[in-house]
């Protein structure tokens, strides 16, 4: 999640938090960090295999404003721009071993290029873009865009800087399965090790076979100053959808009260929400940050030109 605000006081540091303000359960921080004397960039990332089912990241990175951390900036100021937004954050062992085939190759966080601890991935998608570039100009002039033509644009990824930083950091998202603290030391000794302990990979069960209970729903009620409801996000977000689009969003007529409960905490955008005991669903609202591909129902692409028009994110 993050958004754009203009603020009364300059931000002269970065600041960043990991773990707070997320449950024990959940794997995350915050950022604030300035783009202009009086602009800031703001959010929260978490992890999506978080544990508690009534977890609502839209809510908690609203409370978060209310810190003093944070308040302290935006009190007085005003939110610009809001968005949200699905990072690849598997790492290494995540990252396909092949990346091309007969007429494509894939880069960026497509491809799972992203650095787990910065989160990080503008650079590997720069230079996997420039790979991709030379070898599919080769393979034009040659006249043939096949797989093995293509195959050396995984060379080059296999020989630069991005799997090399992505090795080095292997075990890094996998350590905070065991919990935050747990995680946190075992982080530590990764980066003083340059990666090589513990010397094997950390072995976990797959996200689906662990069980997500719901803790208490909380109520929460935005004050429209310091903090949003997601209509009030979407809004911000540009969103320049028609409320006649087709739905982009493959889900059954059968979806159970406990999971139709979740998806709609889930999402950020307030698509899906549960009415009279049944799963309503607010297509037009969608933002594409694609947590439902990976937690909900499919995601699939739309008409061209609509979704978000993100201008600063
Ligand atoms: C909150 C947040 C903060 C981040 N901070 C940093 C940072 O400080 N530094 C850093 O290096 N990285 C950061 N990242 C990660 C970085 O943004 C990504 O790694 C990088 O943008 C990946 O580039 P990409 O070109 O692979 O994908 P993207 O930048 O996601 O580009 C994909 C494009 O494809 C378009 N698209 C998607 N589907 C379709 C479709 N069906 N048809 C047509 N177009 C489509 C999308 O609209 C998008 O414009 C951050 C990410 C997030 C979410
Ligand atoms: S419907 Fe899915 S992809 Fe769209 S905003 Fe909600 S969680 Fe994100």
């Amino acid at each position: 999640m993050k958004e754009i605000w203009e603020t009364k006081r300059p931000l002269e540091a970065v600041i960043h938090t990991l773990g707070w303000p997320l449950p024990s359960t959940a794997f995350g921080g915050t950022f604030m960090y300035p783009l202009e004397p009086n602009v800031v960039a703001l959010g929260l990332v978490v992890g999506l295999d978080y544990g508690d089912a009534a977890l609502d990241v839209h809510e908690v990175f609203q409370r978060m404003k209310l810190h003093p951390l944070f308040r302290q900036y935006l009190e007085g100021g005003e939110m610009v721009e809001w968005g949200a937004k699905t990072i690849p954050e598997g790492g290494y062992y995540s990252v396909p071993s092949r990346r091309s085939g007969d007429g494509l190759v894939i880069l960026g966080d497509s491809a799972g290029f992203v650095d787990v601890p910065s989160l990080k991935g503008i650079h590997y998608a720069i230079q996997s873009g420039i790979f991709a570039a030379r070898v599919i100009f080769q393979a034009l002039e040659a006249g043939e865009a096949t797989g093995a033509r293509l195959a050396e644009y995984d060379r080059l990824v296999n020989a630069s800087f991005i799997m090399r930083d992505l090795y080095r950091t292997r075990n890094m998202r996998l350590a905070f399965k065991a919990g935050f603290y747990a995680g946190g030391l075992k982080a530590g000794l990764m980066t003083l090790t340059g990666g090589r302990f513990p010397g094997r990979r950390i072995a976990m069960e797959p996200d689906a076979a662990i069980a997500r209970r719901p803790s208490a729903p909380s109520s929460f009620l935005p004050d429209g100053k310091l903090t949003f409801s997601k209509v009030d996000g979407v809004f911000k977000s540009g969103n320049a959808t028609r409320d006649t689009i087709p739905t982009h969003l493959v889900l059954g007529s059968d979806v159970p009260a406990a999971a139709a409960e979740f998806y709609a905490r889930m999402c950020p955008a307030g698509v899906y929400e549960v009415a009279g005991g049944t799963l309503r669903v607010n297509a037009p609202n969608c933002v594409d940050c694609k947590a439902t591909d990976v937690l909900g129902p499919r995601w699939t692409p739309r008409e061209g030109g609509s979704g978000p028009r993100y201008k600063r994110m």
